[in-house]
């Protein structure tokens, strides 16, 4: 019978998307109706709360009427998005996080210097797409795609999606290494602060509980990195987008529960699973695990200073 509840404290919103979906929320107001290039972070409750209050979400920006402003998610667009806008008049608003943009950055530079660049990251992927637009670079998802890999001589170095945590990279990252003994890596990791506090987390979770219920959405690529982690650790552990999807059954046998929620989940559906388990099961003990502040916050878009 469940009689423990314990909460990540490092859970919900990072910097990266306050500072995106506020500059959503900052441009209605100012500017009444805006466009925005794909979910400006991958959360449905999200895009429907800005929806309801005007912004309209678009796949092609060939759809947005000339002279609108358009918003780019907090996941990052390619260069080549950022000039279309500029051919359709748009005017673009940019919300990449500051931790992305940093990607492209870097790989702009090496590629200037002659590196020849490698991309750990999921094919498909918004941040992806986005960042192979930067340089030519070549993707791999997995072990195996290192194995295949060919490169010619010279200089080699990798870049990672930030939405992967240090154990999700190492085993490519050694595969790399051991392929290609002159690969470098990034100055600094481009593994983002949230991911890697949301993970460990997790981990310190999955050695106090049965089970570990993480909210978040199907596409939100950090939620479900963070149910990888907990089944790494031998806890079975669930994706849920809101208390409408608990399955109870899976409570069965579970004394402690962990929860914990993405980076673009807002706490309110943290609150509404907590409720909904709580008024099932009654007097349960539920607390947060120590954490120290993250303490990091982004300025807004320049656009909108
Ligand atoms: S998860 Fe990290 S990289 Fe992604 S938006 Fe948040 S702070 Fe930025």
């Amino acid at each position: 019978m469940l009689q423990e509840i314990i909460l990540s404290p490092f859970r919900g919103f990072c910097a990266g998307v306050d500072r995106a979906i506020f500059a959503v929320e900052e441009c209605i107001e100012r500017f009444g109706t805006v466009y925005v290039n794909h979910q400006i972070v991958h959360n449905t409750h999200v895009v429907r709360d800005l929806e309801s209050k005007g912004a309209v979400f678009i796949e092609d920006i060939a759809e947005v009427p000339t002279g609108s402003y358009l918003i780019f998610s907090a996941h990052g667009v390619s260069p080549q998005l950022k000039e279309q806008s500029r051919n359709f008049k748009l005017l673009p608003i940019d919300a990449t996080c500051p931790l992305v943009t940093k990607v492209h950055i870097e790989a702009q530079d090496y590629f200037r210097k002659g590196y020849s660049l490698i991309l750990i990251g999921h094919a498909g992927h918004q941040e992806t797409l986005g960042t192979m637009g930067y340089a030519p670079m070549t993707l791999v998802q997995t072990v195996e795609d290192v194995e295949k890999l060919e490169m010619h001589n010279g200089k080699i170095v990798y870049l990672t999606q930030t939405t992967l945590s240090l154990d999700d990279t190492k085993d490519i990252v050694f595969a790399l290494k051991k392929k290609f003994s002159n690969i470098e890596s990034p100055k600094v990791e481009d593994i983002c602060y949230a991911t890697q506090n949301r993970q460990d987390s997790v981990k310190e979770l999955a050695e106090r509980c049965q089970l570990i219920l993480v909210v978040g959405s199907q596409n939100s690529s950090n939620s479900k990195r963070l149910v990888e982690t907990a089944k790494r650790f031998g806890i079975p552990s669930y994706l849920i987008e809101d208390e409408s999807e608990i399955n109870f059954d899976w409570l069965e046998n579970v004394t402690t529960l962990g929860l914990t929620s993405g980076a673009s989940v807002p706490e309110f559906l943290v609150k509404n699973v907590l409720n909904a388990i709580t008024s099932c099961f009654g007097n349960i003990s539920v607390h947060n695990l120590e954490r120290i502040d993250e303490k990091i916050e982004f300025a807004l878009p320049r656009e909108l200073n």
